[in-house]
């Protein structure tokens, strides 16, 4: 099984080596080879996405990825800077489908900025269109605007648009992902005002006709940023277009306690897939020693479920992580009073440590 690690930039780095030193000891057969993308990939070849990270990340079974970008690139061209790269990864290997679990551990319940009792137990679901949207839509660009309010001037303009069979496929994404759950889907979409969302609402609702199991229901972006933050324990699974599956997704990571926390699948129509932490590079605290790398390590562990056939050794990493939890540790992101702070380093080390132990524990109930 050959995985692509990516690392990047800023906190990439860092938390990408916790999630590697975990899969090391999972004694499976595994190849990892790693490769420069983002800001980092741009200092050494002058492309944030060179040829041979894209043709790796091809070749691969599945790609580990940290994060990409630094305030330091915001003077480049556009095509020139690192969040080009994710951006590139998505579009040229067909990862449509993003997954973003928001999971409440028992133990981070007082982390979270929002009261325990309405965040305990959370597990919810968001599933996020991930290569259409304005993210993605032509034309795009400056220009002297010709009418609008203020014709003569110069304006910027993006578009927003989704053709059938790209909602199809998500529809289908999130009500196959609901049957393993809760069986309830959300639909999130702007259609009282956004010409696009009256469409997404509209094949929702057909591919929903095929999921007679599955309860489906719609909610305006703004409503449901609202419900987020005010029962997040209604929702099962969340699907939504790019742009405001961006948004709430990040909402949603604070139910959790800390962005990171909150791993995340990307995954094409066969589940190949990338896997990442769902926050960014971090610049204000990399290097320091300090970011949280359980997102990552929950990012490795989505991989060696969904594309790599291996559950029970996904399960393994999820009772590591559980476990190293349950004893106090925290990085200072999810640190409370009573806990015991560590640094990434440690926090991965721990990690690594309840896996063994797990594993003695096993062979010494087998013996
Ligand atoms: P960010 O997610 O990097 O950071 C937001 C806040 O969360 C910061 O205060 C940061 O310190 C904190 N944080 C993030 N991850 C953490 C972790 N693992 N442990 C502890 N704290 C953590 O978002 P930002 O500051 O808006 O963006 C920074 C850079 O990252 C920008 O260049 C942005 O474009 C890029 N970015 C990249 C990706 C990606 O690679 N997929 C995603 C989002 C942002």
């Amino acid at each position: 099984m050959k995985i692509a690690v990516l690392p990047g930039d800023g906190i990439g780095t860092e938390i990408v080596a916790e999630a590697v030193k975990v899969l090391k000891v999972l004694d499976l057969p595994l190849e990892l080879e790693h490769a420069p993308v983002g800001g980092a990939a741009y200092e050494a070849s002058g492309h944030p996405l060179p040829d041979s990270t894209l043709q790796l990340a091809k070749d691969a079974d599945a790609i580990l990825f940290g994060a990409v970008g630094d305030w330091k690139y915001d003077k480049l061209d556009r095509p020139l800077r690192p969040e080009q790269a994710i951006l590139g990864l998505r579009k040229h290997l067909g990862l449509f489908a993003n997954f973003r679990p928001a999971i409440c551990y028992p133990e981070l319940t007082h982390a979270s900025s929002l009261k325990p009792e309405l965040v305990a137990g959370l597990d919810i679901l968001i599933i996020r269109e991930l290569t259409g949207d304005i993210y993605f839509g032509q034309p795009r660009g400056r220009r002297t605007a010709v009418d609008g309010h203020f014709p003569g001037s110069e304006e910027a303009f993006d578009t927003m648009r989704y053709s059938r069979p790209e909602i199809e496929r998500i529809a289908h994404v999130a009500f196959q992902a609901a049957r393993k759950r809760g069986r309830r889907v959300t639909s999130v979409d702007k259609a009282n005002v956004l010409e696009t969302f009256q469409f997404w609402k509209d094949v929702m609702i057909e591919v929903g006709a095929e999921y007679p199991d599955v309860e489906l229901d719609h909610m305006y972006v703004d409503n449901a940023a609202m419900q987020l933050v005010k029962a997040p324990k209604r929702f099962d699974v969340m699907v939504t277009g790019n742009m405001f599956g961006d948004i709430l997704s990040d909402a949603a990571a604070m139910l959790t306690g800390s962005i990171g926390m909150l791993p995340s699948a990307s995954l094409d129509k066969n589940n190949k897939g990338l896997y990442e932490p769902s926050h960014g590079s971090a610049p204000d605290i990399a290097g320091k020693g300090i970011a949280n790398p359980l997102a990552t390590i929950l990012s490795a562990a989505m991989m060696l479920k969904f594309s790599l056939n291996q559950p029970v050794a996904a399960a393994r990493i999820e009772s590591a992580v559980a476990a190293v939890l349950a004893q106090g540790l925290r990085t200072p992101d999810i640190w409370s009073e009573g806990t015991q702070k560590v640094g990434t380093r440690e926090m991965g080390d721990a990690v690594v440590s309840a896996l063994n132990a797990a594993t003695t524990m096993t062979k010494t109930i087998k013996g």
